[in-house]
């Protein structure tokens, strides 16, 4: 099935540069991200069941109801210490992957926008297990969880697409949504469909292009490193393996092709959480409590990248 964001077949694995900079950023950095993730367990652990979409229970001191939705830092009873929403005035942009409802819009989404360097399809189907359980469906699932863990932290969070909408949004608006929040990081959530026996998560970063308008100069830095942040963050949480299809082994792919990444203005990473159509990957994509840790490791990512 064509797929938007999955990897162009035959490309060289890519392993000298990204094994080098990934080793000596974990050799850096490995006693401070054992901190914030020490931290960051004991302050997210009453949530780590939650369902999609919930918010945090009201613990037995929080007064009085919380207006869905806007859940003020401080409200749940879980992040009420000083210094316990270290997001405040923080704004992340998650982007969920495909959209429930581009299956039944196949002319409106198969129309070209232009992506700056070239012009490419307004959004894809995205991929499914063989049990149908849609990429779309898995994206907002993972996207509804990571919303609660952030808002937990204090940040402000914007969502794409929330299934309420006919299909897309088309990918050049994806970029624009987080251009126009002035989002401090944006994670587009997505699962792959390669090929069986192809396992395991890689992050996506912008490569360098300039065309149109696309001009990823001033996010290509930033992007790396939180895509670095998500990619350590998301291994520990989940326990899964860097890719081993893709990236040589780092968990880290960088591509020029992919709209949503050129158009950025600010900085953005794909996360591929794994691999749909292989079997083993399904059991994981498909188990609630794994996609809850998928969320939790990229908020930690999320978080590290932005107290960095
Ligand atoms: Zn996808």
């Amino acid at each position: 099935m064509h797929h938007d964001d999955s990897p162009p077949a035959a490309r060289p694995p890519r392993r000298s540069k990204p094994v080098r900079v990934l080793a000596l950023t974990l050799a850096v950095s490995a006693s401070t991200a054992l901190a914030g993730w020490l931290v960051w367990g004991a302050m997210s652990g009453p949530a780590k069941n939650a369902a999609p979409g919930a918010r945090p229970a009201p613990g037995p001191t929080a007064p009085g109801p919380t207006a869905p939705g806007h859940t003020a830092p401080g409200s749940s009873g879980v992040t009420a210490s000083p210094g316990a929403a270290p997001l405040a005035g923080r704004t992340v942009v998650i982007d969920p992957g495909h959209n429930p409802g581009n299956f039944a819009h196949p002319r409106e989404i198969n129309r070209l926008v232009d992506i700056g360097t070239n012009r490419k399809e307004c959004d894809t189907t995205g991929t499914s297990t063989d049990s149908g359980y849609t990429e779309a469906a898995f994206t907002l699932d993972v996207s509804h969880r990571l919303r609660v863990l952030l808002r937990e932290q204090g940040a402000t969070v914007v969502l794409t697409q929330d299934a309420d909408r006919p299909y897309g949004p088309c990918i050049d608006e994806r970029a624009r949504i987080g251009n126009t929040a002035g989002a401090d990081a944006v994670v587009s959530v997505h699962a792959d469909g390669s090929a069986v026996g192809n396992r395991g998560f890689h992050v996506i970063l912008p490569a360098l292009v300039k065309g149109g308008a696309a001009d990823t100069a001033r996010i290509a830095g930033p992007s790396r490193s939180l895509g670095e942040n998500i990619a350590r963050a998301f291994a520990r949480a989940t326990g899964s393996a860097p890719a081993n299809y893709v990236g040589g082994g780092t968990g880290l792919d960088v591509r020029k092709d992919l709209g949503g990444l050129n158009l950025s203005t600010v900085p953005k990473v794909f996360i591929e959480c794994g691999n749909m159509r292989d079997p083993k990957d399904v059991a994981l994509l498909t188990d609630a409590a794994w996609r809850q840790k998928a969320a939790q490791g990229i908020a930690v990512g999320v978080r590290t990248y932005l107290r960095g």
